[in-house]
């Protein structure tokens, strides 16, 4: 998709202000009844496509993700732009600065088309957290879209943008990629830069594209990718174009399946897609292995102890007095004009209670009881060391194996409102996506086929889960999948 438009521009078939204003067109059409996106931003757009239509014109050399539209999740800074992060305590934040990934975009002359709709502060799967509005699911609008970066996946799927970014803490950008039929890929941890994306839980959070294709997503990944002194977490890394090494047949490559992930909380159908799947992986010349990751079944609830941790420990920053908005006094019927100040305590309770949201501060209360003295040793600590176990499940892992494939969600996408009263069922959408995350490893998600429900089709997703910093093999191995017979 991204090379075919790229080439368009440049044999002058069409042009990037064209392409950029019929994008508005289509968004301006769909995304009152699809609702991906929270912020446009039309004058920076047009600015690129301009730049980009120019550079053409003296037939200067143009990157291959110039003039191209996309979208950016919320929680991405965008200089000058408002970033809500699908939370009302940032309702009237401006970013006072390009997040890294942005400012590489910039660069290349990306056309950003806008900010997407979130779970508040990436905390969800079904984007229903957001403080804004609902997103739906272009396969069914009764179905949500997956969360949190839901307003990027259903914006790709609905074609209201070529591709998006998207943040990862625990599954993020593959379930909402899975719910929406698109690709979604996590790069590994380190690979790029946070720099700009307002934290939710940093020892788990990377940035990634939604994109139509794994073509895409490789190109994108070779854009945004590097290392970034204005984050120490990223890695050294030379240049690399991930879209490089695809290769027609796979037959060197050893695809393990851990059998943990098969268990009686899959969906049937969604099984017979990813048993489909396994097969035609083998008709492409891979070698299949059954394989254990035996700590799997603390996945869920190691990464529900970490990241809850540093989610009170980041998210303790939105006082009312450092950012967004501040209540000076609940009780003033005028509050969210200004108000009279109190005390500063009040101030900061104040704020915090009526600016966030019911499951953002459920985490706050539970990370801030993880981290109290009492407990800390008995859940944190103890966490992290099961944290360590998960960790060297993989190490052995990829001794036998090249890469591990699995569903990425054990349904598909399901309907408004049916996990909001229950925080435990939503949870259960992670199960086979955190352990990526606590591992640091790469993962992507693809399309595995739809299946039938009344009269909509809905998408499933398979996963593979690569090495770490193994992201060539990784998108080599999905991308024969997705072109192989
Ligand atoms: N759905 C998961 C959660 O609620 C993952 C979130 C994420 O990856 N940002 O924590």
């Amino acid at each position: 998709m991204i090379k075919e438009l790229h080439k368009k521009l440049i044999n002058n078939e069409t042009t990037s202000v064209k392409l950029t204003e019929e994008y508005f067109g289509k968004i301006k059409k769909r995304d009152n009844e699809i609702g991906a996106f929270l912020t446009l931003t039309e004058d920076l757009a047009l600015d690129q496509a301009r730049a980009v239509d120019d550079k053409i014109k003296k037939g200067e050399k143009i990157d291959l993700l110039a003039g191209i539209p996309c979208a950016v999740k919320d929680n991405v800074c965008l200089d000058g732009i408002r970033a809500t992060a699908g939370s009302k305590i940032l309702d009237n934040y401006i970013a006072p600065y390009d997040a890294t990934v942005v400012k590489k975009l910039k660069e290349k002359n990306a056309v950003i088309l806008g900010k997407t709709n979130l779970d508040e502060f990436a905390m969800g799967s079904s984007t229903e957290n957001s403080a804004y509005h609902k997103t739906k699911n272009p396969a069914d609008l009764e179905r949500v879209p997956g969360g949190s970066s839901g307003g990027s996946a259903a914006a790709v799927a609905a074609d209201e943008a070529v591709w998006a970014l998207g943040s990862d803490t625990g599954g993020s950008i593959r379930q909402p990629a899975s719910f929406c039929g698109t690709v979604g890929l996590k790069p590994t941890y380190g690979r790029v830069s946070r720099h700009g994306l307002i934290a939710m839980a940093s020892s788990l959070d990377q940035i990634g594209p939604i994109a139509k294709t794994v073509e895409d997503a490789a190109i994108i990944l070779s854009g945004i990718s590097g290392e970034d002194n204005m984050d120490a977490t990223t890695a050294k890394s030379s240049d690399k174009f991930y879209e490089n090494y695809f290769t027609k047949d796979i037959k060197n490559i050893k695809i393990g399946i851990p059998e943990e992930y098969l268990n009686e909380g899959l969906n049937d159908k969604v099984r017979e897609k990813f048993e489909a799947a396994v097969k035609k992986f083998k008709k492409l010349g891979a070698e299949i292995k059954k394989i254990s990751l035996p700590h799997s079944e603390y996945s869920l609830p190691v990464y529900y102890i970490i990241m809850t941790s540093e989610v009170s420990s980041n998210l303790a920053r939105f006082d009312g007095i450092k950012y967004g908005l501040r209540v000076n006094d609940k009780s003033d019927s005028n509050f969210e004009q200004g108000g009279l100040p109190r005390n500063l305590l009040e101030t900061y309770l104040d704020s915090r209670e009526y600016g966030l949201g019911e499951e953002v501060k459920r985490r706050i209360m539970l990370g801030t009881y993880t981290l109290s003295a009492g407990y800390y040793d008995a859940y944190y600590l103890k966490a992290q060391k099961v944290r360590a176990l998960i960790k060297n499940d993989f190490k052995k892992v990829f001794k036998e194996v090249d890469v591990i494939f699995s569903p990425t969600a054990p349904e598909t996408a399901f309907k408004f409102g049916e996990k909001m009263d229950d925080p435990l069922k939503m949870y259960l959408s992670d199960i086979y996506t955190v352990t990526a995350n606590l591992a640091g490893v790469p993962a992507i998600s693809f399309p595995i086929g739809t299946i039938p429900e009344k009269t909509r089709k809905l998408p499933a997703g398979g996963q593979l889960m690569g090495k770490w910093f193994d992201e060539e093999n990784l998108l080599r191995v999905a991308h024969a999948y997705e072109n192989g017979i």
